[in-house]
């Protein structure tokens, strides 16, 4: 089932969560599928994008969807991504 979630737009459908994992410190974060689609575009591919650990500036986290009921953490802080406008 997971497998088949590939665009940020089909996992928002399905209220999907996206969780970061960074293959360096193992910090994790977590954000709505849904804010991520309306930053990123509804057809982007989950696969392709890339967080910036906070904790460690480490290499760039991957990207994975899953549904919040198959989650083992009783509570969890969802983020908000914020778009920033670069300059030039
Ligand atoms: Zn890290």
């Amino acid at each position: 089932m997971t497998r088949t979630i590939r665009t940020l737009g089909l996992a928002a459908r399905h209220d999907f969560l996206i969780q970061v994992t960074c293959p360096s410190c193992r910090h994790e974060a977590c954000f709505l599928a849904g804010d991520l689609a309306s930053i990123y575009g509804e057809g982007r591919s989950i696969a392709s994008l890339r967080f910036k650990c906070s904790q460690c500036h480490g290499p760039d986290g991957r990207a994975l969807p899953f549904r919040q009921e198959s989650s083992r953490k009783r509570e969890m802080v969802v983020w908000r991504p914020v778009k920033v406008k670069a300059q030039g």
